[in-house]
């Protein structure tokens, strides 16, 4: 079978097209005949390598996968060859404290596909039968994988850490992003009111019609002043970031009084610097995420098979333009998602 290959990390000529042999499903286990891999910031990050992490190269990137049944290993149970399925990014062990208390990625063996183990941007995968659920039959296979990483970390960062409630303001920066495109939708689902910040106005544009109240180009206006003027100086309840270095101060200056702030992510930089007074004089909480839970997986392609939550899908290309596809991504254009297809 035909698999971008990363062996030493660099640039775009890293991803290299290879032959692989065929893999096996063992017991509890399924092949899946991959039809869409949804690519995300990650997959950037697993090309070039992050200092002071080590990933287990060589490696096939690629975390968000949908799929139909190929051939299914003894003492599976749930699914039949042919069946639509999305598998699950993150895996963990499924039997330590965090796992049963569903905290999956609190769990010392979490992982993600495609950055800790082989991930999708190949013909065939092999995975559990407990990291599968059905593909909503309202979406396309390329619709649902530009589901997974970016809905489950959005709903994640929200629902679970921040807890926004309806009524709240909350920030929502990078609007073009897909982590952003699925926040701005479930924050509005709970009934909250969403500032988006954006480079582009086309980026703007894509916000407002998501549902945010209000969509600021920050190359242009100081999201600062569009905040105090749309709070009325009060401030956010709620700021969800994954800019970091460029965005993390003025972000904090935004947040009211109590307010919390969540990440999941720094795409500009590690490194921040900020008037540290901001955090005990406001009581902020600032809150760490990564991922979430199968059953918040569950919950948002639940949502989707149901029209409550849309992907924001961008463009397909096939599985060769994986390139082109990283270049997009770097290039800080995208709105919405890109997906490889089979
Ligand atoms: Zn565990």
């Amino acid at each position: 079978m035909r698999a971008v290959v990363i062996r030493e990390h660099g640039g775009i000529d890293r991803l290299l097209m290879e032959e692989y042999p065929m893999p096996e499903p063992g017991p509890g286990e399924i092949r899946i005949a991959v039809q869409a891999v949804g690519m995300n910031h990650l997959d950037v990050w697993v090309r070039r390598g992050v200092p002071g992490h080590r990933f287990p190269l060589p490696i096939i990137p690629g975390c968000d996968i949908s799929g139909t049944v190929d051939l299914a290993g003894a003492g599976t149970e749930r699914f039949r060859a042919g069946d639509g399925v999305v598998v699950a990014p993150g895996y963990s062990c499924g039997h330590c404290l965090h796992c049963r208390s569903g905290q999956d990625a609190l769990c010392r063996r979490y992982g993600i596909r495609g950055e800790s183990c082989d991930g999708g941007c190949t013909e065939f995968v092999v995975v559990p039968e407990t990291s599968l659920f059905p593909k909503p039959v309202s979406l396309s296979f390329a619709e649902a994988a530009a589901m997974p990483l970016v809905f489950l970390t959005a709903w994640h960062m929200l629902v679970e850490r921040a807890r926004l409630r309806a009524g709240e303001k909350v920030l929502i920066h990078a609007a073009g992003s897909g982590v952003s495109t699925a926040a701005i939708q479930i924050a509005r689902l709970l009934g909250a009111r969403v500032l988006a910040t954006a480079g582009s106005a086309e980026k703007c544009r894509l916000a407002t019609e998501l549902g945010a109240e209000q969509a600021v180009n920050y190359r242009e206006t100081d999201f600062r002043a569009e905040v105090k003027q749309w709070t009325g100086k009060a401030g956010v309840e709620v700021a969800l970031d994954h800019v970091g270095e460029e965005t993390f101060g003025p972000t904090l200056a935004c947040l009211a009084k109590g307010g919390r702030y969540v990440t999941c992510g720094s795409t500009s930089g590690f490194e921040m610097n900020t008037d540290f007074r901001l955090v005990f004089f406001k009581s902020l909480t600032i809150l760490g995420s990564t991922m979430g839970s199968d059953h918040e997986l569950e919950t948002v392609l639940g949502l989707a098979g149901e029209g409550r939550l849309r992907p924001v899908l961008e463009q397909t290309l096939p599985l060769e333009k994986v390139g082109q596809a990283h270049r997009h991504l770097e290039s800080r254009r995208a709105m919405g998602k890109t997906v490889l297809v089979l």
